[in-house]
């Protein structure tokens, strides 16, 4: 196998013994990057001379003999609402097109201390608004199985990337499904945490109550591995947990004997393709055989989430938003004839289509005579909705469901419809509004295509997720399948059909 598909543990193992050196991991990831990214193009920016020399600091320190962290000389791709200081972070918007960072997030400083490498900037839907990465201001990232279709979002360039072997790690983040959904349509793994348990410090703000930075992976070892990274207090996010957390490989363990399952009926009912629920009952055998004990379970206000999540998250957004004004970032439109002039210019040819949806949308919802309405109305459901699951997790320890209602579709199939592409993330908003942990694994295909299964925990209980990740893993495998893209001889580079995905 190629570097660029090992896991990070094995790397790890392999560079603490002297059999590779971090310059070659490094360069094994940028070659795979030159040979698939002109078709999926998940980065907007690579950091190739910064990442090589980093690499070869590393390799220094292990020929002095210095001990190394576990992610020292492992390629991580970041996605592009992670400030990172000196490196253009955009948010796929034109507004922040060559917006420079003064700081790092805390995430990024916290990878740069263990001598994580940096690899590049990842694609995604602007402002991390959508499903797809079709919102995207420069291009759509293709999903590595299958070019004609979407990786997903928003976190689409960095779930692309990591199953096309492009990077080992990556960050994300996820308001209302922008980890999970993505890691399932490109059968990798992928987490979103308890709210509060990775620092935001950084991140740009789409929705504050609801965004959290996460991880993905290719298995669940290396998922343990990049969240005690990342995860811990810091006092820059006032919304920070100041509980220091667990070990998280202490969880990596190969047992779910007796752990209660509830699958919540809402959740596999109409709306979800067949065949997804097959993949999904099938993996629930398995947890079943393995000693799990599985039963159903009700989480009654289920169908509000949706029309919640698009109430709040688009307040928040419109508030958030408010900042780019031409004056204090990046893009400012010319031929203003006043102030007021240049803001609605500014704004209106700075931002897209969905991201002027979401402003409009909350600000709606924000007005006075609709505050009650609308905004205070949707906090009240969320907080039944948050009740659903603490009543849900006095009995069960897990909940599984499915991620998405489909696999991948395909690019430009939902773009015409926005509600349509809103219900691709009808199996994921619940969670970000109640703040729990939701994990995205690789369970199964349906006609060659991803399906994952989203493990839902109490707040804090990522360990348990992991060690569910861990142990249907161990016993199944899904999560070794590789998008098989090869180049077909005689087409010419450049050329969309020049990769095409082979048959598993
Ligand atoms: N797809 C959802 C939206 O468009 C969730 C996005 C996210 O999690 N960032 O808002």
């Amino acid at each position: 196998m190629e570097l660029y598909y090992y896991p990070a543990y094995q790397l790890h193992q392999r560079l603490v013994k002297k059999e590779i050196k971090a310059e070659e991991i490094c360069r094994s990831v940028f070659n795979r990057v030159s040979q698939v990214e002109d078709k999926i193009k998940a980065f907007i920016t690579l950091t190739y001379e910064q990442a090589l020399a980093q690499a070869k600091k590393v390799d220094e320190k292990i020929a002095r003999h210095e001990k190394i962290s576990p992610l020292a000389g492992i390629p991580v791709a970041i996605k592009d609402n992670i400030c990172t200081e000196g490196l253009k972070t955009t948010c796929a918007s034109r507004i922040l097109e060559n917006f420079i960072p003064p700081y790092n997030a805390t995430v990024i400083n916290l990878l740069n201390q263990v001598d994580a490498i940096i690899i590049g900037k990842t694609n995604l839907d602007e402002f991390a608004m959508g499903s797809s990465t079709e919102n995207s201001a420069f291009f759509t990232t293709a999903n590595p199985w299958d070019l004609e279709r979407v990786p997903g979002g928003s976190s689409g360039g960095s779930a692309a990337a990591v199953a096309a072997g492009e990077t080992i790690l990556a960050l994300g983040s996820d308001t209302g499904g922008s980890i999970r959904q993505p890691a399932a349509f490109c059968g990798v793994l992928g987490l979103k945490p308890t709210y509060g348990l990775v620092s935001r410090f950084g991140l740009v703000a789409f929705a504050s109550s609801l965004d959290q930075i996460g991880p993905f992976a290719r298995n669940a070892t290396d998922l343990a591995w990049l969240l005690n990274v990342i995860s811990g207090h810091d006092p820059l996010d006032s919304t920070s947990r100041p509980e220091a957390p667990p070990d998280y490989t202490d969880f990596l363990v190969n047992n779910v004997r007796g752990l209660r399952v509830g699958v919540p009926r809402e959740y596999m009912i109409e709306g979800i393709d067949v065949q997804v629920k097959q993949v999904i009952n099938q993996a629930l055998a398995k947890l079943t055989a393995l000693g799990a004990v599985v039963e159903e379970v009700s989480l009654l206000h289920s169908k509000y989430a949706l029309p919640t999540y698009y109430l709040i998250a688009p307040a928040e957004a419109s508030s958030n938003l408010a900042r780019y004004d031409g004056v204090r970032y990046g893009f400012r439109a010319d031929n203003a004839v006043d102030m007021i002039d240049m803001f609605k210019k500014t704004r209106s040819q700075g931002f897209g289509e969905e991201v002027k949806r979401r402003i409009m949308l909350g600000t709606y919802a924000l007005s006075a005579g609709y505050y009650d309405a609308y905004y205070l109305k949707a906090l009240k459901v969320r907080t039944l909705i948050k009740q659903d699951f603490e009543k849900a997790f006095s009995t069960f320890d897990v909940l599984v469901s499915p991620v998405t209602p489909t696999p991948a579709f395909k690019i430009g199939e939902k773009t015409g419809d926005p509600l349509q592409m809103y219900m691709s993330d009808i199996c994921t908003l619940a969670i970000n509004l109640a703040g729990i942990p939701g994990l995205s694994i690789p369970a199964g295909f349906v006609n060659g295509l991803p399906v994952g299964m989203q493990l839902l925990g109490k707040p804090f209980s990522e360990g348990t997720l992991l060690q569910v990740a861990y142990t249907f893993e161990q016993n199944t495998g899904f999560h070794l399948k590789k998008p098989a893209l090869k180049v077909v001889s005689g087409q010419e580079a450049g050329q969309a059909s020049s990769l095409v995905p082979e048959d598993q």
